[in-house]
């Protein structure tokens, strides 16, 4: 799906894999679940791609459900994997705390559970090899993706300021849509380890020029990023345990 000139999306609400197109090539932001790996082909053949222009993978954070198919790409195909160090142990399959998952309805759980499960979710590959990122790095990859760091989620949770599609990836630093509860709507993910540092960590967008906060699960988000941080919290503060 074609979201802007140099912005595809696929996958969906529950879970979405973005790439970014330019001259130079494809960057892949988040990898989704193994299964979505099909959904990259047929969308690089759209755009008259194949994996070959796949330059680079940048994972907003490690966990299971946006490294997919980071593992076959860097495999397979010699493409790097950048993750930020603080989550570098865990997209290889390190330890994750464990985190209470608060409010949920059993809809939309079990929505997300068989998505994940038809997508491969249950068949993990982790990475063997990441390349490393930092704070402030602006990425060698097509689109110059810029790191923000926003621990909380996790401690190697990034933002990516990606001028050229006009907008900021937030993987789950926050959502657009709950995948346990399904309520939309600016919120904090769920699955965080660290919720108080994960809503301060948001007051780093206030000052980054883009159109669109694009979630790892959720709608993309339009308006104004200096209004971000305080949304969330107004959503964290209406369910304190969500
Ligand atoms: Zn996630």
């Amino acid at each position: 799906m074609e979201l802007g000139p140099h912005l595809r999306r696929i996958g969906n609400d529950i879970v979405a894999v973005h790439l970014i197109d330019t001259d130079e090539g494809v960057t892949v932001i988040d990898a989704g679940l193994p299964g979505h790996w099909r959904e990259l082909v047929a969308e690089l053949a759209a755009m008259d791609r194949t994996l070959d222009d796949v330059r680079g993978v940048v994972l907003t954070h490690g966990d299971v459900d946006h490294i997919g198919f980071a593992e076959r790409l860097r495999r397979d195909h010699g493409v790097p994997v950048f993750v930020h160090g603080a989550d570098a142990d865990r997209a290889r399959g390190g330890d994750k705390p464990k985190t209470p998952m608060g409010a949920k309805r059993l809809g939309p759980t079990f929505g997300f559970l068989l998505y994940a499960a038809r997508k491969g979710g249950l068949r993990t590959t982790h990475l063997t090899e990441v390349t490393e990122m930092s704070d402030g790095d602006v990425l060698p990859l097509p689109g110059a993706p810029r790191v923000i760091s926003m621990p909380g989620h996790s401690p190697g949770s990034v933002a990516l300021h990606v001028p050229v599609a006009d907008a900021v990836f937030v993987g789950d630093a926050l959502t657009t849509r709950h995948v346990l509860t399904g309520a939309s709507g600016l919120q904090p993910a769920p699955f965080t380890d660290d919720p108080a540092l994960a809503l301060d960590s948001l007051r780093r967008l206030s000052d980054l020029q883009a159109t669109w906060v694009i979630p790892g699960h959720g709608a993309p988000w339009r308006g104004d990023l200096a209004a971000v941080q305080a949304e969330v919290q107004r959503a964290a503060d209406q369910r304190p345990t969500a």
